[in-house]
């Protein structure tokens, strides 16, 4: 038992559920979590996959100013978590196309071993050009100190006494993590509990967001939920709910292999040309002069994206002067997918990370506090959640 904390003491919890990809498609009707407030409206995303939008509902900040856009960065300046032995690995991929799956494994065992406690994958990233990019985040963002260096506070500095808070982040096993929280509800010590779980998303990626398993999954966790509120109310004297996702899921219709069209161009890569291929959006660094006009003419035949201009990418929060995250930036339109890409050879059936503004982006909040001001976006979600937590932790 914690220092000072008897139970029957604690009054109030706020209870946070943060499943990742739980869209206003999924939880914005009235069969999900039918008993907790039936006021729930589209809430906005950010540009970006959940590397971006997490760590935008951690800090309330935009992209560009939490640094934190797509998994893998430009390396600026030479600074890679990809040096080392890493570059000897790049140079080993380049002679054979054999063993690449025990490099990987190898490698991300290695930078674990180096301390990095973010959330990455190795994906299909080609392993000649991992040194050519960075990871965004080093950090585990669910704990404290992990914006530090972008000089901002997010909820893991809030949730930093372990006696009064505690959280499940992906690296807890989702079966062990319910196990945990009911034990913590029967206890009634902490304050806050934070859940997340990355598996709803990980579902949907494979089947798409339509599909039975997906529904299944879903009602799971409206019944799941519904239960640790029961639960919770028994034990405290006032819970304040919050449940909502990140970002939402779009089903797949198109798929596009935009990659063997670079591959045509007679520029080097990564001398003269440079490009991240995410799975909906492929972005460019130019060396050579005449790249970049290649690269345009090439985009311009491809009919399910656009190039997002430096005036959008503003207004969005994701511009970047440095081009971090690419100095042209090719976003494909809702549905549509790259593939084979840095992301998977294999295309998948469900997939984020459109404009913000496409129909099934959006998230939204289901929460049993009617009287908060309801968040446009993830920014305002942030604002929710931390005066909530300010009135349970103080
Ligand atoms: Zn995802």
């Amino acid at each position: 038992m914690g220092r000072g904390y008897v139970p029957g003491i604690v009054k109030k919890l706020t209870l946070i559920f943060m499943i990742d990809a739980l869209g206003f498609d999924q939880a914005g009707g009235g069969e999900f979590l039918p008993g907790a407030g039936s006021d729930r409206r589209p809430v906005e995303t950010v540009l970006g996959y959940s590397s971006a939008c997490i760590p935008s509902i951690m800090t309330g900040k935009a992209p560009n100013e939490h640094g934190h856009l797509s998994m893998y960065r430009r390396a600026q300046g030479g600074r890679t978590v990809f040096g080392g032995p890493t570059k000897l690995l790049s140079r080993l991929a380049r002679w054979s196309d054999r063993g690449h799956w025990r490099m990987r494994q190898w490698l991300h065992g290695h930078l674990r071993r180096k301390g990095i406690t973010g959330y990455f994958s190795l994906y299909e990233v080609p392993l000649e050009l991992l040194g050519e990019f960075d990871l965004c985040q080093t950090r585990n963002i669910y704990q404290p100190q992990a914006f530090d260096t972008e000089g901002l506070s997010g909820l893991g500095d809030l949730l930093a006494d372990r006696e009064l808070s505690r959280v499940w982040d992906w690296t807890v096993p989702e079966e062990q993590a319910w196990a945990e929280l009911d034990e913590e509800l029967a206890a009634a010590r902490r304050r806050v509990l934070f859940f997340y779980t990355p598996e709803l998303d990980s579902l949907m990626h494979v089947v798409g967001p339509e599909h039975a398993q997906s529904h299944d999954r879903l009602s799971f966790y409206s019944d799941r939920i519904g239960r640790a509120l029961t639960k919770a109310r028994e034990q405290y004297e006032e819970v304040d709910l919050f449940v909502f996702g990140d970002h939402g899921m779009a089903e797949v219709r198109g798929v596009h292999d935009l990659w063997s069209l670079l591959k045509e161009a007679e520029f080097k890569v990564p001398s003269d040309l440079l490009y991240f291929l995410d799975s909906t959006m492929a972005r460019f660094w130019f060396q050579h002069p005449d790249a970049e006009a290649w690269v345009r003419k090439l985009l311009q035949t491809q009919e399910y994206g656009r190039i997002v201009d430096r005036e959008e990418l503003q207004s969005l929060g994701a511009f970047f002067p440095d081009a971090d995250y690419g100095e042209l930036i090719f976003l494909l339109d809702e549905g549509h997918i790259l593939a084979p890409s840095f992301m998977g050879k294999e295309p998948v059936r469900g997939m984020h990370g459109y404009h913000p503004n496409a129909g099934a982006s959006f998230t939204t909040l289901v929460t049993n506090r009617p009287d908060i001001e309801y968040p446009k976006n993830l920014y305002q979600l942030h604002q929710v959640l931390r005066e909530s937590l300010g009135e349970v932790l103080t």
